[in-house]
């Protein structure tokens, strides 16, 4: 029999893995089609005999029963989407081409079939009368809110309206990743003069050097748009061209005349957006999206990101008078520009600190600050995490852990995958491979997946993490604790299924103890020698906390502002994604000497991926996880342990089943309050 055949497919055999884990190494390309298909199918039985059903609608005949509907396809989708982000091949891409489509129209044949509306909004109309537990009338309310979000109200006309623009849009967003991922792939600089190379460190050498080998050109060296590639030339490199030359590269990909340039796409994937906003009675995307999140209005959003925006970019203006008076006395007679920022910033680091962020690396294994933020997790909450080294992975960098509770029950599985690679998107980020949920007496715990770029080991070199990815290791993994803790009854609530404003919460607050010099103490350790960071060293890493605050939120907030400004957009004219860039940049009165965090072409957060007038989400949770992160610094002890039981059990348990300010005030008693964040990045 074919590979296609039912009986050779993983897909449709239970997995036998003692934890439920996918046979990673017996999933095949050709697997994945004939399991869409097939789980499809199933799914669209189910949701036919749910919307059929001839007895009344109850709760557990209708949102009991969709709620649980759609295994395979589930199954089939978890494992492929989450290999297609990081592992993706070109079959990959012919088959999300070909099933993303069909995906789109199955979600529509949900939320749009009349008859299980129907019974979704008479149990709505009802909900207080059915003797429902709150966490079930909030999953009543978030099906009913879908259905209507997705068109359930709307008339046959503006139905079928609806379903071309969402197939469109899907498609849309995936060429937009696809275009930024080639653009990332094709660049390849190679240096041949070890001269051009002044002021590198030896570590980044070296791994530019392995990097030309493996690409045919020993003797020469590679750098990348990978950011653990072009950051260190644009922090060391004495060589302003190449700064500028590879900075260049990395803020003009999918923006240039070539086959790969996003503007088209983006005007395009703002007018299917506006159109459908209008379509279920918003003024615009953003209002739309919005309406379903914490912040609620566009301007609730603008109001917080102007409280953060005046005094970062005051902040920033003066660093960069700051900078050019170090480029003054080199006398030079240049002028900062955004390829100089890192280069002098560093310069100035050492000046004001007598802190060199290359001196600290050695500090960073990567393995080490793994082991810190698990042996964190077990100071917090009680975790144990143990090594499985007999699990089937997909890339042989993936490591897979057991977490146990302080009892020894189990709480989850967690992989990990640190290195960049052709076939996986840049950033880091956490996702699910399988929910957790309760049904009939079991908890059915779940499987997390924690991805990053950082930089890779060389041959007589671990991979050791510079400052900003030991807090994306520390942010990735407070997804990865939000999905791991969660106790809830139903997978559509559990783990990290909330509001995006509210999901990077659990992440950045753990980013607040990753500098702590009692939490340093237990994973900053030279990797050579295992010698425990000296003490002045942390201090200076304490004293500079605050240093280079205004460029980080700046780049960072313009990102944010440029984000709204095009899901706010009414007409659906096409328009010049340059000249739209540029005049949003300039309403806020952006600096030259800093270029967004993400320039337009690029913006995968907001043009393929769900970010979409969310990328703000970032600085509405900092708001709270400063906050609350003060809670434990309030009590004198950032391991306190009534605090900690309290966050576990109001927010990292809770999934969606209560709304997110409420959540949050049970934790912490009160509204957050922004000072902390203002103090923290030295705005206030
Ligand atoms: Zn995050």
């Amino acid at each position: 029999m074919g590979c296609n055949s039912k009986t050779d497919n993983p897909f449709f055999e239970t997995y036998t893995n003692k934890y439920g884990a996918p046979p990673f190494d017996k999933i095949k390309n050709e697997h994945y089609m004939p399991a869409f298909k097939e789980g499809i199918k199933q799914h669209q039985a189910e949701i036919d005999s749910i919307a059929n059903s001839t007895e009344a609608p109850t709760f557990a005949n209708t949102i009991e029963k969709l709620e649980y509907s759609g295994e395979l396809l589930k199954k089939v989708s978890s494992v492929f989407f989450n290999l297609y982000s990081c592992n993706t091949n070109d079959e990959m891409e012919k088959i999300v081409k070909e099933i993303s489509p069909v995906l789109t129209e199955h979600s529509d044949n949900l939320y749009l079939n009349d008859k299980l509306f129907v019974r979704v909004k008479t149990l709505y109309e009802n909900r207080s009368k059915l003797g429902l537990t709150e966490e079930q009338i909030r999953l009543l309310e978030r099906y009913h809110r879908n259905f209507i979000r997705s068109g359930a109200a709307l008339n046959p006309e503006q139905k079928t309206k609806l379903r071309s623009i969402n197939k469109e849009l899907g498609l849309a967003q995936l060429e937009f990743g696809k275009n930024v991922l080639d653009e990332t792939n094709a660049y390849k600089k190679f240096v041949t003069k070890k001269a051009d190379l002044a002021g590198l460190p030896e570590s980044v050498l070296q791994a530019a050097a392995e990097g030309a080998k493996e690409a045919g050109k020993s003797g020469q060296w590679l750098f990348t748009t990978q950011k653990s590639s072009f950051i260190p030339v644009l922090q060391y490199s004495e060589n302003r061209e190449l700064r500028k030359e590879l900075l260049m590269a990395y803020t003009t990909r999918a923006n240039h005349k070539n086959a790969s340039n996003n503007d088209a796409v983006i005007n395009k994937i703002m007018k299917l957006r506006t159109q459908k906003a209008q379509l279920l009675g918003f003024a615009t995307s953003a209002d739309f999206i919005l309406d379903d999140t914490m912040a609620k209005t566009p301007k609730a959003v603008y109001d917080l990101l102007n409280t953060v925006w005046t005094p970062a970019v005051a902040k920033a203006k003066a660093e960069a008078a700051e900078l050019q008076k170090l480029m003054d006395a080199e006398g030079k007679g240049e002028k900062l520009e955004p390829w100089d920022w890192w280069y002098y910033t560093e310069k100035l680091r050492k000046a004001k600190y007598n802190l060199e962020e290359e001196a600290l690396r050695p500090y960073f294994k990567l393995e080490n600050v793994r082991q810190g933020v698990f042996d964190l997790a077990s100071k917090l909450y009680g975790l144990k995490f143990k090594k499985l080294s007999d699990m089937p992975v997909y890339d042989p960098d993936v490591e897979v852990f057991e977490v146990t509770d302080a009892t020894g029950a189990l709480i989850g599985i967690l992989y990990t995958d640190y290195f960049p690679r052709a076939g996986k998107r840049a950033g880091a980020w956490m996702n699910n491979i399988a929910d957790q949920y309760k049904k009939d007496g079991i908890n059915h715990r779940p499987i997390i997946c924690n991805v990053g770029n950082f930089t890779k080991p060389t041959k007589d070199k671990p991979s050791l993490l510079n400052m900003d990815e030991v807090e994306t290791l520390f942010h990735e993994f407070g997804h990865a604790l939000h999905g791991l803790l969660t106790q809830c009854t139903y997978p559509g609530q559990s783990g990290t299924s909330v509001s995006r404003d509210f999901v990077e919460l659990p992440s950045q607050v753990m980013e607040n103890w990753c500098w702590e010099p009692e939490v340093m103490k237990t994973y900053a350790k030279h990797y050579k020698t295992g010698e425990v960071m000296p003490k002045e060293l942390m201090d200076k890493i304490q004293l500079a906390g605050t240093f280079n605050q205004g460029f980080i939120n700046t780049e960072l907030l313009a990102a944010s502002f440029l984000d709204m400004d095009y899901h706010m957009k009414k007409d659906t004219a096409s328009f010049d994604v340059t000249q739209f860039e540029k005049a949003s940049l300039g309403k806020i009165g952006m600096i030259p000497q800093i270029i967004v965090r993400y320039r337009s072409s690029y913006f995968n957060h907001i043009f393929s991926g769900d970010y979409c007038a969310g990328y703000y989400s970032y600085t509405w949770a900092a708001v709270l996880d400063a906050d609350a992160f003060q809670a434990f610094k309030e009590t004198g002890d950032i391991y306190n342990q009534k605090v900690a039981i309290s966050f576990r059990k109001n927010v990292l348990e809770k999934g969606d089943t209560d709304d997110p300010m409420n959540l949050y005030r049970n934790f912490r008693g009160s509204n957050p309050n922004p000072d902390a964040l203002l103090k923290r990045r030295g705005l206030k």
